[in-house]
């Protein structure tokens, strides 16, 4: 029985002490700990002035880059390629004005960013040129015979009708009737030049195209935006070309420039004259009009 007593105590006695500790162990006040004093790092990014970078994938892999060119609110985009090598010249007007404006950082206005994709067809421009990106007219085998298959993607699709204004799964081109692709958007370089607007949010777009010596204005269920009448007399005044406001040669649907109509952003489709030649001082002309423009418009 005393045993028993005795266990009974000493356990007790352990169980207070234990009890004890805990309660003023809790209580104590934290031991301070060194932290070490937080370092100002500097927050400010550098935002190079121009920039090129990838903003998709062709059907057969070749990487479609966009340069942007200043740091300025307003974006405008220019965009050449999209009937690839049928169209080469647009190609290559863009990848010279890439060249120049790299060179003349003077020229684009503080308050503006322009972003030029030189080749949204890739694999149509590869077609005919053999060269993955950048080429020049050495490139070309016969500059006076124009390729009509390399108008399309790898997927047979003609890009300019797969845009999601109108879509129809077939549409026509000159009479004939081209692939608009399974359904708007279904091509990756539909959605490489769909998601590039998304982020950039262009105050206006230009598509550089060939042939017919004038400058479209665009539109899809509403009518033409007003400003898109302005951009088009705009570049058609400076770089001396006819400004026509309804393109009616043949039914259009699914075209790039209407999908930007529908979503509010002016567009213009500018054919060139010549299918081999650049025009260069003319659209030189028409993008600085179209640059100098925005940078004194309030948006
Ligand atoms: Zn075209």
């Amino acid at each position: 029985m005393s045993k028993h007593f005795t266990l009974i105590i000493i356990v007790s006695t352990l169980l207070i002490a234990l009890l004890t500790v805990v309660v003023i162990s809790r209580n104590l006040p934290t031991p301070a700990v060194d932290l070490p004093t937080p370092v100002e790092t500097p927050t400010t990014i550098t935002i190079p002035w121009s920039e090129k970078i990838v903003i998709g994938q062709s059907v057969e892999g070749r990487s479609i880059t966009a340069t942007r060119f200043g740091t300025g609110d307003t974006h405008l985009l220019f965009v050449g390629g999209i009937h690839g090598g049928y169209e080469w010249n647009s190609s290559l007007l863009a990848y010279q004005m890439s060249d120049y404006l790299a060179l003349n950082p003077g020229e684009v206005p503080e308050s503006i960013t322009i972003h030029i994709i030189p080749d949204l067809n890739p694999d149509g421009t590869f077609a005919v040129t053999g060269v993955v990106g950048k080429f020049d007219l050495r490139n070309i085998p016969d500059p006076s015979t124009r390729v009509a298959a390399a108008r399309f993607n790898a997927n047979s699709v003609d890009l300019n009708r797969n845009f999601a204004c109108k879509w129809a799964p077939e549409s026509s081109w000159r009479g004939q009737v081209v692939s608009a692709g399974t359904a708007a958007f279904s091509e990756p370089e539909a959605i490489a030049l769909r998601d590039y607007v998304i982020t950039i949010n262009p105050a206006a777009a230009i598509f550089w195209h060939s042939q017919a010596s004038n400058v479209y204005a665009s539109e899809c269920e509403d009518g033409i935006l007003p400003e898109t009448l302005t951009l088009m007399n705009t570049y058609a005044d400076a770089a001396s070309y006819g400004a026509v406001a309804s393109f009616d040669a043949y039914p259009i649907t699914g075209d790039a420039e209407g999908w930007l109509a529908s979503i509010g952003i002016p567009a213009v489709t500018v054919e060139l004259e010549s299918a081999s030649d650049i025009e260069w001082e003319r659209n030189l002309a028409g993008l600085m009009a179209v640059t100098d423009y925005y940078s004194r418009v309030t948006r």
